[in-house]
């Protein structure tokens, strides 16, 4: 068992607490899955708190029951705003993996189980609860504060942020900083703990490729046939190898974690940061860090869908796969495509179809150091690291604003759960005692950011 323990809640009242608690059942208990199902139910709860309490908001929407949320606290300041930003929608789950109903918000061993139990209905209610309680509380603000909650960030943000930044820019004039999801997770490495701070993040490029055949009946087997094609293309993409090439952050997270290392384990490590020993480091991993360490330092391709005959005994005129690329913060969109269209044959056509990023690091500035003064308030020995996320967020569509994204949405977890295998996985679960600390510290965070002394 390991020596860590769940911090304790420093400033909110049980009764706080406890209403956070009743707010995150609730709406774990929503389906709001992307794409069976819609946001409607979690954003009119939302509403009807907002109601209750007399606080106007605006909920926008570019398709019927795909709704978003806005509301804002006024201040006297020009300075500039703080969003609190989550997305409301659930990437979908097979029943018969999960111990408990994804549904069930059953507590379970200090545990609360449910899907967006940390991606991210938490952090929607770590907002929520800040947003209110400096309301209820007349914090005398030095800055707005605006809370969001948006549709759609699993499916790529376009009926979520991407539509309101598009359509509703109004609705988040003059916010400059946000707070939204994937950091403030502990990462353990030997005895030490580190809580990653998302500071930055990967771009996005999906593609349709297209390889056209002689269309023919299955008995002919011609060999002009566009699986062939395909498959042959397939096959030069699981060989492509992009090179290294490690943000400035990502460095930074690889020398402040290697510190704990013993002296050739953190020779190793530091590898992982250069653009030459990087493929050596990934070799000697233990195999489940592997991935994660490739996709954080290499641009990825992964073909995901394939779209071929519908039929066995026809032979297809074409047939296309679909290309998720990730690539790194110091990489083009267009250095990307050319990457790709340097393994695809002549007769193949190429399609982007959507992109969006990167996020390029918003450094370190006193909103992260405060986020990091009052996290070690909590867990002394703690230490916080800037993060690149190989996923994207909603933070790829508020930074067209220029809103810095910081991804801080604290949990605790002990060494033996894997934080990151929750995302999207089966038994997606809280810790209970966690999630309550985690709504004190981002209610300390934000208050401490926007309240006038500051
Ligand atoms: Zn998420």
């Amino acid at each position: 068992m390991s020596t860590f323990t769940c911090p304790e809640p420093k400033l909110l009242s049980k009764k706080e607490l406890n209403e956070a608690l009743k707010h995150f059942k609730a709406i774990l208990k929503m389906d709001s899955r992307n794409p069976d199902s819609n946001e409607k139910k979690v954003i009119e709860y939302i509403a009807s708190i907002f109601k209750k309490e007399k606080i106007p908001y605006k909920i926008v929407q570019k398709e019927k029951g795909r709704l978003n949320i806005v509301a804002r606290l006024k201040s006297k300041s020009q300075n500039q705003g703080l969003l609190l930003s989550s997305h409301v929608d659930t990437v979908p789950w097979d029943e018969s993996k999960w111990k408990h109903h994804p549904l069930s918000a059953k507590e379970d061993d200090g545990y609360i189980y449910g899907r967006g139990a940390i991606d991210m209905k938490n952090h929607t209610i770590y907002s929520l609860m800040a947003f209110l309680l400096l309301k209820r509380k007349k914090i005398k603000l030095n800055r707005d504060v605006v809370f969001a909650a948006f549709a759609d960030e699993e499916a790529g943000c376009e009926y979520g942020s991407q539509f309101v930044v598009e359509k509703h820019p109004k609705l988040l004039e003059g916010v400059g900083y946000a707070l939204n999801e994937v950091g403030g997770f502990p990462v353990y490495v030997e005895d030490k703990q580190f809580f990653f701070i998302q500071t930055e993040e990967k771009g996005f490029a999906w593609y349709k490729i297209t390889f056209p055949g002689k269309e023919s009946h299955g008995s002919l087997a011609t060999k002009d046939n566009a699986n062939y094609h395909l498959s042959d293309f397939l096959f030069d993409l699981k060989n492509l190898s992009s090179p290294a090439n490690p943000s400035k952050v990502t460095r930074e997270m690889i020398y402040s974690m290697s510190e704990e290392l013993p002296a050739i384990k953190k020779f190793i490590f530091r590898l992982l940061a250069t653009s030459w020993g990087n493929s050596l480091a990934i070799n000697v991993l233990p195999a489940e860090k592997r991935e994660a360490f490739y996709a954080m330092t290499h641009d990825t391709f992964a073909p995901t869908v394939i779209e071929s005959s519908k039929k066995i005994n026809v032979v297809p005129g074409e047939a296309a796969v679909y290309v998720d690329c990730r690539f790194l913060p110091d990489t083009s969109v267009e250095e990307a495509t050319e990457t790709l269209k340097a393994i695809l044959p002549e007769n193949a056509t190429l399609q982007l179809i959507r992109h969006g990023g990167p996020v390029t690091d918003v450094g370190r500035g006193p909103f992260y150091d405060l986020i990091t003064e009052e996290l070690t308030k909590d867990v002394p020995d703690a230490q916080c690291v800037p993060y690149t996320l190989v996923g994207f967020s909603d933070a790829n569509q508020l930074y067209k604003l220029g809103i810095q994204v910081l991804g801080f949405s604290p949990v605790f977890f002990p060494p033996e759960v894997n934080f990151s295998d929750l995302f999207h996985g089966h038994n997606e679960r809280i810790h209970k005692k966690g999630f309550l600390w985690g709504t004190d510290l981002f209610y300390r965070v934000v208050q401490s950011f926007c309240t006038e002394t500051n």
